[in-house]
C-alpha cells in the first residue's frame, strides 16, 4: 500500500483496490451445502459463494454433472448425492458439511421440479401435485430441519430456500407448481420467529423465469408448439425481460450471497423476490 501510495496512485483509488478485495470474500471461512447444485442456479450460486471465500457441499441427484461441476469449481467444492426427497440423504449431507468443515453456516434449500400438469384444479393431477410437493416444500421443510439441528447449538447461520414469483402470482403457471412455491415461502414464515431467537436467519428466494433445464422442461409443457429455441425465447424476452435486461442464474447467486453473508446479519423471514417488477404488476412482453 506504502509503495502504491509514493507511487502517485490516488487514495480513492486505493480504497477502491481493498473494497474489491474483500468485497470478493463476502463468505469467507463459512461453509454452505446447496442443494441442486449440478446445474442452474445452483450450479451458479455455488460458483459465487467460492468465489467469495466459502466451502461448498454440492448435493444432487446428476451424479456425474455433480461431480463435473465440483471438479471444476476445485478444491473448496466437493458433491455428495443428496435425493431430497429422502430425510435421511439430507441430514448425511448437513453431517458431511459438520464432520469436514467443523460446522455448517449457510443451508441453500434449492432443488425444485418443474409440474407437468396443465389441468385445471377441478381435474387436479393428484400424482403430479404430490411428486412436485416432495421436492419443492417437503423437502425445503427437511432441508430447514437438519440445517436447524446443525445451527441452533451453534447460535448462527442462514437458511435460503429457492421459491419462485410463482409463489406470490397465483394462475401463472400449472397450480402444483405455484403451491408448492407458496409452501416453501410459508415455510420461511413459519419458521423465522424461532430460529430468530437462536441467532439463525432464514430467508427465501423467489426468481422469475431464467431457461435452466428444470424451466426449460416447465414451459416447454405449457407451449407445446414451441421449439427448444423458442421456449427459450419465451422465457427470457417474452416473460422476464425488463427493459434493457434479462434475467440470470447469476442475479439469483448475488442475492444469496448477499443474505447468506454478515451484510444481512439482520434480515430473516423476508422473501427477497428477483421478479423485475412481474409482482408488482409488469407486464409480460407479448411481441405481435
Ligand atoms: P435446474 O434444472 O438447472 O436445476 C435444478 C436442480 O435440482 C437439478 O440439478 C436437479 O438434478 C436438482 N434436483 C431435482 N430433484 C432433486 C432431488 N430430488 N434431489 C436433489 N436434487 C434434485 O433448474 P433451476 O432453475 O436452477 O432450479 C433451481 C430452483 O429454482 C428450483 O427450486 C426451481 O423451482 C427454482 N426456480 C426456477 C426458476 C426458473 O425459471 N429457472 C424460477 C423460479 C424458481
Amino acid at each position: 500500500a506504502i509503495h502504491l501510495l509514493h507511487s502517485g496512485k490516488s487514495r480513492a483509488g486505493l480504497i477502491n483496490r481493498f473494497s474489491t478485495v474483500s468485497a470478493s470474500q463476502r463468505l469467507a471461512g463459512k461453509v454452505a451445502v446447496i442443494t441442486g447444485a449440478a446445474s442452474g442456479i445452483g450450479e451458479a450460486t455455488a460458483k459465487e459463494f467460492i468465489r467469495n471465500g466459502a466451502k461448498v457441499i454440492l448435493a444432487d441427484v446428476q451424479d456425474d454433472l455433480g461431480r463435473a461441476v465440483a471438479a471444476e469449481l476445485g478444491p473448496d467444492a466437493a458433491y455428495t448425492r443428496c435425493d431430497v426427497r429422502d430425510e435421511a440423504q439430507l441430514a448425511a449431507a448437513v453431517d458431511l458439511a459438520v464432520a469436514r468443515y467443523g460446522g455448517l453456516d449457510i443451508m441453500y434449500n434449492n432443488a425444485g421440479i418443474a409440474s407437468s400438469s396443465q389441468a385445471p384444479v377441478a381435474s387436479l393431477d393428484v400424482a403430479d401435485f404430490d411428486r412436485v410437493m416432495a421436492v419443492n416444500a417437503r423437502a425445503v421443510v427437511l432441508g430447514v430441519k437438519h440445517a436447524a439441528r446443525a445451527m441452533v447449538p451453534r447460535r448462527s447461520g442462514s437458511i435460503l430456500c429457492t421459491a419462485s414469483a410463482a409463489g406470490v402470482v397465483g394462475n401463472a403457471v400449472p397450480h402444483s407448481y405455484s403451491i408448492s412455491k407458496t409452501a416453501a415461502i410459508g415455510v420461511v414464515r413459519s419458521v423465522a420467529g424461532e430460529l430468530a431467537s437462536h441467532g439463525v436467519r432464514i430467508n427465501a428466494i423467489s426468481p422469475h423465469g431464467i431457461p435452466t433445464p428444470m424451466a426449460m422442461r416447465g414451459f416447454g409443457d405449457v407451449f407445446p408448439w414451441a421449439s427448444p429455441d423458442e421456449v427459450k425465447r419465451i422465457i427470457m424476452r417474452d416473460i422476464s425481460e425488463m427493459e434493457g435486461t434479462t434475467l440470470e442464474v447469476e442475479d439469483i447467486a448475488h442475492a444469496a450471497v448477499y443474505l447468506a453473508s454478515d451484510e444481512a446479519k439482520y434480515v430473516t423471514g423476508h422473501n427477497l423476490l428477483v421478479d423485475g417488477g412481474f409482482t408488482v404488476g409488469k407486464r409480460l412482453n407479448v411481441h405481435e
